[in-house]
């Protein structure tokens, strides 16, 4: 018998309930309690050096060394009065996850007497030793230095770890020595200050002299799945790669819709309620939980807030899942396509602009005026979207993205902007209006009823009509880019849009700018200049079905672009005019998207290699040989048939699955050494691009193939043997 296997199935059947202690009933008793949060800081800080760090806070000032010193006693005798004994930088480096390094509040002065030190020069920059962090050839060994800074913006937080102990975590940038960004947070924080300038000055230019400062918002709906510890642990493929690389579907999958909406099990509302008390406590707003399309896959969405802060808290929240899980004897998987034939995992990232006076940029209004205004940004977004599509699409190509986008399941790989039949006749009307010079303005005339944009339905929220094909969406008052694969960092795909949409108002500006000299009246020439816009992007809105192949036949007619593959879409960051766009506000210089290119595609070609070896490793040490020994039983089970006199007819069936295995089993064998050839010829190649398009195509067939074999084995061999827990074991036990 597959020992190993049902072990696992007998331990995950009788697992209880763990329960979870609920701190009080009222969630503002505890949320936030434990992040140094403004309230700590006002009742610790002297006024001064509260001013200081609210300043550093909203504005970005900097922080002298003495409010620094200041803040750092305050955060440490607060972390301490709360259990803590260590305190980290902590980090999102281009690995993907978010990394620290604990160092103890202790410290042994000369004479061994024991002191707790941390001091403001800690709290504002450490050094980490960078060189096992990713930097795509930025640093060369010799100068492996690179250094964390203290991020402000993003309130401390305390960790509980295991055994009771617990660290001080503090939200960091991560550069290099030479100053290039080394991590996610760094571009974002960037793209952040650009967006808020040019959308400023678009609103002080054209509508209101009062904003002083926009911020993008973001909310990050995160899907995941849920399996039993037991059965993960006895699955190599999801320890090593994150997903299955085989598996047969189950009878019952995702086809009766009875998960979507179901109630959810108790096992798993347990581990919900747990990290979400555990989210509350560190002050994210976690607000709705549901299960999600596929059996054993669940989605958790916080409210939205300001993007930086929205990222972090995202990058932690799926740290405190994995960690909350365990305490369960679960696990989480934030593959994006963990189980094939299964409905795969997202993020949508919900993004909008608001102002410092409390208006939401992308929300439609009663009002003429404010509609303008709305018209505006929702314009200026759909045109940077159209323009910088490629880049959209870069920031979200992954090895596992790439299982997700474009199967029949998930938005595909062409960006399209779905914005609904209401938005697309107002962009219709718009765009049919006749010339500024044709509108002849009498006195007292209404220019918006003129220009007819007095007609934007107010509530668009509740009649955006849903389109759940389409990569980036509007949904009445925000975007939504849907494409994001759920492993991936927020901050990656909202520093593109930041920019993209950012430049692209400063554009808008220009062009307006134009009409203004020639004495054209303002809320002609900005609607002139939208009109020609929703011309110019007029391919990139689509309303049907995205999953259709019609779709991808009228995308290639329309000129759109399809990158399929990883290694495909990431040549965008080398493209001249993605390099200008990105040097030229100072988002990226060329060495850093030349490093950023370098380290995606490395990752890329590390995960195929990863899934490839853990492939051929369960092929040949666990499916082949387990395969062989049963056909060996049925052979003898012929031959005593055979030797009793059975009628052969009747064992002719048999022979047929004996038959079967011996061609799958073969076929695996060849297969697994022709893609082992395959990995090693690509592994020779020079160019880090080449070889990551051998591993996309030639090795990422082989292992369809091999899976094939798998597949068709598991449907043949004796239950009993089979050594690896099964798809329905893995999604129907919990
Ligand atoms: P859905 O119907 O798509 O699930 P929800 O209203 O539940 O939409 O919102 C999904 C996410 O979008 C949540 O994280 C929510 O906070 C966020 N969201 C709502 N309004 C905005 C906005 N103006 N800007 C950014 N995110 C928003
Ligand atoms: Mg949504």
């Amino acid at each position: 018998m597959a020992i190993a296997r049902f072990k696992a199935l007998e331990l995950a059947q009788s697992r209880p309930t763990v329960p979870v202690k609920i701190p009080s009933e009222k969630v503002t008793d505890f949320y936030g309690s434990n992040t140094f949060n403004e309230e700590v800081m006002r009742s610790l800080l002297s006024p001064e050096a509260y001013l200081k760090i609210t300043n550093a806070i909203e504005d970005g000032k900097k922080i002298d060394r003495e409010a620094a010193d200041e803040v750092a006693a305050a955060m440490k005798s607060w972390a301490i009065s709360k259990g803590v004994t260590h305190y980290t930088h902590w980090f999102q480096p281009l690995t993907g996850t978010t990394a620290e390094k604990h160092d103890a509040f202790f410290d042994i002065t000369g004479k061994g007497k024991a002191v707790e030190k941390f001091k403001g020069s800690a709290l504002v920059q450490q050094e980490p030793d960078a060189s096992s962090f990713p930097n795509g050839g930025i640093r060369s060994t010799f100068e492996a230095r690179g250094y964390t800074a203290w991020d402000p913006s993003s309130p401390a937080f305390i960790m509980e770890n295991v055994a009771g102990t617990a660290t001080l975590c503090i939200p960091s940038v991560f550069v290099s020595y030479t100053g290039e960004a080394l991590d996610y947070k760094t571009p974002l924080l960037k793209s952040s200050e650009l967006i808020d300038r040019a959308a400023t000055k678009v609103m002080n230019e054209y509508f209101n002299r009062e904003v002083s400062k926009v911020t993008a918002s973001v909310g990050v709906e995160q899907e995941y799945f849920l399996v039993d510890e037991a059965l993960y642990n006895a699955r190599p493929d999801l320890m090593m790669s994150g997903r299955t690389v085989f598996g047969h579907s189950p009878a019952k999958g995702q086809q009766l819709e009875d998960h979507y909406f179901g109630s959810i099990p108790p096992r798993v509302n347990a581990f919900m309620v747990d990290f979400e008390l555990e989210a509350l406590k560190l002050g994210m707003p976690v607000r709705t939980r549901h299960n999600e399309v596929a059996p054993a896959q669940f989605e958790v969405a916080p409210t939205f807030e300001e993007a930086n802060l929205a990222c972090d808290h995202n990058a932690l929240l799926m740290d405190l899942m994995n960690k909350v899980a365990s305490k369960h004897k679960m696990r989480v998987l934030f593959h994006e396509k963990p189980f094939a034939g299964i409905n795969g995992s997202g993020k949508h990232n919900n993004w909008s602009l608001a102002t410092n006076t409390g208006v939401n940029l992308l929300g439609p209004s009663t009002k003429p005026k404010e509609n303008l205004r709305f018209l505006t940004f929702f314009v200026n977004t759909i045109k940077a979207v159209h323009d910088y599509a490629d880049l959209l699409r870069a920031s979200i190509a992954t090895a596992g993205n790439e299982h997700r986008l474009g199967a029949n399941e998930a938005p595909p790989a062409i960006v399209s902007i779905f914005i609904g039949t209401e938005m697309t006749r107002v962009l219709n009307d718009l765009e049919n209006l006749s010339e500024m010079h044709d509108i002849k303005l009498e006195k007292g005339d209404n220019v918006y009823l003129r220009l007819g944009i007095n007609k934007i339905p107010a509530l668009l929220l509740d009649n955006t009509d849903r389109n759940r094909t389409s990569p980036f969406a509007f949904t009445g008052n925000k975007f939504e880019f849907r494409a994001v694969g759920s492993s991936a960092n927020s901050a990656a795909p909202m520093t593109i849009l930041n920019t993209i949409v950012a430049n692209q108002l400063m554009q808008f500006r220009e062009e307006v700018d134009v009409y203004l000299e020639k004495g054209i009246k303002k809320e002609l020439a900005i609607v002139e200049v939208l009109k020609k816009y929703v011309k110019q992007s007029r391919k990139i809105l689509f309303e049907g079905n995205g999953y259709s192949e019609e779709w991808a036949e009228e995308a290639k007619r329309r000129g759109l672009p399809n990158h399929k593959t990883t290694p495909e879409a990431l040549k965008q960051y080398l493209d001249k005019s993605a390099i200008e766009l990105f040097s030229k506000h100072g988002i990226f210089n060329e060495v850093e998207m030349h490093a950023r290119y370098e380290i995606e595609i490395e990752n890329y070609i590390k995960k195929i290699q990863i899934e490839s070896r853990v492939a051929a490793d369960l092929a040949i040490n666990h499916i082949v040989s387990t395969s062989l020994k049963y056909q060996t039983q049925l052979v003898d089970n012929v031959r005593g048939q055979k030797e009793i006199g059975i009628d052969p007819q009747y064992f002719a069936p048999t022979i047929e699955i004996i038959k079967k295995i011996s061609i799958y089993t073969s076929k695996i064998n060849n297969l697994v050494e022709l893609m082992t050839e395959a990995r090693k010829e690509a592994n020779n190649l020079e160019n880090i691009g080449e070889r990551a398009v051998i591993y996309s195509t030639t090795v990422k067939e082989y292992l369809e193939e091999i899976r094939y074999c798998v597949d068709k084995l598991e449907l043949i061999v004796d239950d009993d043997e089979w050594p690896l827990p099964k798809y329905r074991e893995l999604l129907l036990i919990r």
